[in-house]
């Protein structure tokens, strides 16, 4: 052999070698290039994604890397390769790393965004994903049940990602222990950004669920920590921890609806986390359930939630529990916590016939519990003697009944740098959370580049728009406005001959400067329809119905006929709404199944001369729990002869994930409210399942009574001091319990001339 082919040779054998060794680095531009990259790749190897829009791109990422060479699919710049249209992402092998990709307008043609298997046999371990982004990434049917992220696997890890504004059924993100493959984990859930979830209106709106009733008896390891919960509303669970031996620790939650919830699932430790409220309804701490919790250096401040919502809750269990009721509680150790401005501690909570299991064998100790206004914090629904309270410090609770183990003292809380109140006098200092507890900020989670929503109101945020009654001027500018923009009307009658459609937050007011005289009249079968995306707030004009199509079923405000992901909010303030009575069932609201509003308000209006309904807040009608609106508040309004009722309000079912609807009536009048034929449940007011209820201060003449049907928990209804001329007292029917009716009906004045009371 000459030197020359021995060189060659030799030469060869080194590029054979280094190929094979080292990494390369590949860009693709197409779905075909990345399918072919995909195929060839090797440990260590790193393909990148183009910048730019990938529409239509189901993502599959297969291959075996290894611990010290991973194979990487990552973005060319992060946050710049943005997934769109049908698309979602499918890892599956060992050693595999996915980041900085954003998902976002469009949805998964199949149940999940992104998914750690292939398929039920081919599952992601070792893996990770990390500075990914899914942003409303939703399917347009709000009740098509789907997942954002399903861990499968062992040893994954899925760090610093943002998933933001989760609009569909189906937990946002799951732990799946649904195989051997998949039990006993350790997987790693940290630094995560979980943005607002807004409320879902019925049940499958948790964000993050650990394992599932099923294998809740085995241990999952799974590790949750440092992650920021940011308005995570979905529903009575935040997490909902449905496994055994996982640690929870160092999370903030920030004005989130509901509670950590230990499920099921034995030996779960629950430390270092961080809860405020901001006194914001519904806002919860942890619920605990099962054997040998441990419960921590929690901070809980400013908590709003009662009942299962609560600070602190620990629940009644069923003796011999089947797996997917609730386990007794036992070996619980609850030390270490701070309950600062908290409103509800529950224990024994659910005691019922079947919840019969009390608390055994717990500790619970060293706890600081305090409130600024001298209040009842604790209900105890059953023995605790289980429970052995030691050594905590109570402060401005008004509980007489608590004895042995709370020492009651009058302390003075000071917020320290961390952001969290303590004790002032050091004395105290090996009560509550420990002083080096520091809280993660919203700026540590998540992928660096993303800007995380602000919490801006949506309405008065653009600019004003000056609209006069010239023809289709109104219905242009309301086309053509933008998000938050202000339509101010001049004085005169509008008559609209297009239905005004509402697809972004939009106010429309008469000019402040002048008490002018605005009448608005319509000659579609809605004045309004908002659709996926719209709020719509209206003050200082009048609306007449007297233009209307001469047929039945009218409305001035309808929603779309079509699932709205968005929830919408409607404020009605100053308003004059009159004639309604072309034809009959002419309502003043209606909306269609599988739209929500977040509230409506209708504040200082007058309305008189209705056919139908002034709200229709009754089409969900399959009993799933569902409901149309979250809070309705009416004040300072006066209703006349109208044929329906005030409202036709619906939420059946006996499902106990959520915690509306909420119905408030107060300083209003109601004078011939209901006496229509075809007013079907013969009531002024028609509350089904509504969970909390004021109707206080009112007057009501010549009307039918207020129905109040309770369906399902512990339903508040107060109705205080109002006045009933010629109208019978309020009816109140407790529908799927024997129990007696608690309603709190009291200080009414019944008129002498009402010969129906
Ligand atoms: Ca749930």
């Amino acid at each position: 052999m000459n030197t020359f082919l021995l060189k060659a040779s030799f030469v060869a054998v080194i590029v054979l070698f280094w190929q094979s060794a080292v990494s390369t680095e590949i860009i693709v531009r197409t779905q075909d290039q990345y399918e072919q990259a995909v195929s060839k790749a090797k440990p260590g190897d790193i393909i990148v994604l183009a910048d730019g829009e990938w529409k239509d791109f189901e993502i599959l990422f297969t291959g075996e890397g290894t611990a010290e060479k991973p194979i990487r699919l990552e973005a060319q710049t992060k946050g710049k390769v943005i997934v769109t249209g049908q698309s979602n992402l499918r890892i599956a092998g060992d050693y595999l790393e996915v980041s900085g990709l954003v998902f976002k307008d469009g949805y998964t043609p199949t149940g999940t965004v992104v998914s750690f298997r292939r398929n039920k046999d081919h599952l992601a371990n070792y893996s990770r994903v990390t500075e990914i982004v899914i942003d409303n990434f939703n399917n347009p049917e709000r009740r098509e049940t789907e997942f954002w992220v399903l861990i499968y696997g062992k040893h994954n890890r899925f760090d610093h990602n943002a998933l933001v504004g989760k609009r569909t059924k189906g937990v946002t993100m799951a732990v799946r222990l649904n195989s051997e493959a998949s039990i006993e984990n350790h997987h790693q859930i940290d630094h995560n950004y979980f943005g607002p979830r807004p409320i879902l209106g019925s049940n499958g709106g948790e964000t993050l669920r650990i394992g599932t009733s099923h294998y809740s008896l085995s241990n999952s390891y799974t590790v949750v920590e440092n992650n920021y919960f940011d308005r995570c509303n979905g529903e009575l669970e935040i997490i909902s921890n449905k496994s055994g031996s996982n640690i929870i620790r160092g999370n903030v939650f920030y004005e989130s609806r509901g509670t950590l919830t230990l499920r099921h699932g034995n030996d779960n430790i629950i430390e270092d986390n961080v809860f405020f409220g901001n006194g914001v309804d519904h806002t919860g701490g942890i619920r605990v359930i099962n054997a040998n919790q441990t419960i921590r250096n929690n901070y809980m401040e400013g908590l709003a939630g009662y009942r299962f919502g609560g600070a602190l809750v620990v629940m009644n269990g069923v003796p011999n529990s089947p797996i997917n009721r609730y386990h007794q509680v036992s070996n619980a150790l609850i030390e270490n916590n701070s309950l600062i401005n908290s409103d509800h501690i529950q224990l024994a909570a659910g005691s019922d016939d079947e919840r019969s299991a009390t608390p055994v064998n717990s500790q619970f100790s060293k706890n600081i519990i305090f409130t600024k206004e001298q209040k009842k914090l604790f209900t105890i629904y059953d023995d605790v003697s289980g429970i052995e309270f030691t050594d905590n410090l109570l402060s401005g609770a008004s509980d007489k009944e608590l004895g042995v183990g709370f020492k009651s003292s009058k302390i003075k809380l000071k917020r320290a740098a961390n952001g969290l109140m303590y004790p002032q006098n050091k004395k105290y200092a090996s009560w509550g959370v420990s002083g080096d507890l520091n809280p993660i900020a919203k700026s540590q989670v998540g992928p660096n580049w993303y800007e995380k929503p602000g919490n801006a109101d949506v309405f008065n945020t653009g600019k004003v728009i000056k609209v006069s009654n010239e023809e289709g001027e109104l219905f242009a500018a309301v086309k053509n406005a933008s998000a938050g923009d202000i339509l101010e009307l001049h004085s005169g009658n509008y008559t609209v001959s297009k239905i005004l459609k509402i697809d972004k937050p939009l106010t429309i007011r008469s000019q402040k400067s002048k008490k002018s005289s605005i009448e608005v009249s319509f000659e579609r079968s809605a004045l309004f329809e908002i659709v996926d995306g719209g709020s719509l707030s209206l003050s200082g004009f009048e609306i007449s119905g007297k233009d209307s199509p001469d047929s039945a079923g009218n409305a001035v405000i309808r929603t779309s006929g079509y699932s709205m992901l968005h929830n919408y909010r409607l404020i009605i303030n100053n308003m004059k709404v009159s004639d309604l009575d072309i034809n009959h069932s002419f309502n003043f609201i209606n909306v269609a199944k599988n739209t929500v509003a977040d509230s409506i308000d209708i504040n200082n209006s007058i309305f008189s001369d209705v056919t139908g309904a002034i709200l229709k807040l009754d089409k969900e009608i399959d009993d799933y729990g569902i409901y149309n609106a979250e809070y309705l508040n009416i004040a300072n309004s006066h209703f006349s002869n109208i044929g329906g009722a005030l409202v036709d309000f619906y939420r059946g079912g006996t499902d106990e994930s959520t915690f509306g609807p909420h119905f408030s009536l107060t300083d209003s009048s109601l004078n011939n409210v209901g006496n229509d034929k075809r007013n079907k449940s013969k009531a002024s007011i028609h509350l089904h399942g509504v969970q909390l209820t004021t109707i206080e201060n009112n007057q009501f003449t010549d009307s039918p009574a207020i129905k109040l049907l309770h369906t399902v928990g512990e339903p508040r209804s107060t109705v205080i001091k109002n006045t009933f001329s010629n109208t019978p007292l309020p009816v109140v029917k407790e529908l799927n319990s024997a129990k007696e009716n608690t309603a709190i009906i009291r200080d009414n004045k019944v008129s002498k001339d009402n010969k129906n009371a």
